[in-house]
């Protein structure tokens, strides 16, 4: 009898076990996994789309960071390549690295091109706690509505790390905000070894179109910083070659023809 009842103590405590598992399993299902499936969804739309226009959106992210280096020199010199071919593209930008670059932020939007809204710290939205997450998306809109004077709400966002969690994208969806993805990555943020700015310009001499990922901070290893430039400069050739147009992210989620 002692033996049994044992057995039973034992039993029960793996059935607790087991739904604890479950349940911490559900709820981070529910918290990341929906904003996963969510994110492929939307980059399965994207991808549809430029090939249904054939055409390549240029996303640039974390513009006049801090990350590695000071300064917008790069952000200064894709603006210059982006003129000079006469086309637009959109920034998404970190709030707190506004201040103190207005100007630049002035002439992208003088330039005609679209701004989006990168968050305000850059955080990753997997790992700070929701209400944290949800005040820097709010606070990275706010900062370029002070720049730019004005009361927007839905700038196109782009997620730091490419992570929402699930608060956030209720949040993002119930202000209709558009969440915008990639569909090719640059890879200029990768290891020296790995950043060809040849791989760029073969996808663009040959791929029906996408939504591409770039950075715009400058760097201290200058060959990451050309890398950008010569990869824009290769994309943005071969599409005046065979005649794809440049859109903007919400001209293309419109389904806007340039
Ligand atoms: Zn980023």
């Amino acid at each position: 009898m002692p033996y049994r009842q044992e057995t039973n103590i034992v039993g029960s405590n793996e059935i607790i076990f087991l739904r604890v598992i479950i349940s911490i399993l559900g709820a981070v299902f529910l918290y990341i996994g929906i904003p996963w499936i969510h994110k492929q969804s939307l980059r399965l739309l994207l991808k549809r789309k430029t090939r249904k226009f054939k055409c390549f959106a240029l996303t640039f992210d974390d513009g006049m960071s801090f990350h590695n280096g000071p300064g917008a020199k790069l952000t200064t010199a894709v603006l210059d390549i982006l003129a000079q071919y006469n086309v637009k593209a959109t920034f998404f930008l970190v709030g707190r690295h506004i201040t103190g670059r207005e100007e630049v932020v002035t002439r992208i939007k003088a330039d005609g091109h679209e701004i989006g809204v990168h968050g305000y710290e850059h955080l990753n939205y997997w790992k700070v706690s929701p209400f944290r997450a949800l005040s820097d998306i709010k606070r990275g809109s706010e900062v370029v509505n002070e720049i730019l004077r004005t009361s927007r709400v839905a700038y196109p966002f782009r997620p730091p790390y490419g992570k929402l969690n699930l608060l956030c994208l209720l949040y993002l969806w119930i202000c209709r905000v558009p969440i915008v993805y990639w569909t090719f990555d640059l890879g200029d943020t990768w290891p020296a070894d790995k950043r060809d700015s040849q791989r760029i310009v073969a996808m663009a001499k040959e791929c029906d179109g996408a939504v591409v990922l770039a950075h715009d901070f400058d760097r201290i290893d200058e060959s990451a910083n050309q890398m950008v430039l010569e990869s824009v400069s290769g994309i943005l050739a071969q599409a005046d070659k065979r005649a794809m147009p440049l859109l903007t992210v919400s001209q293309l989620l419109k389904g806007h023809k340039q």
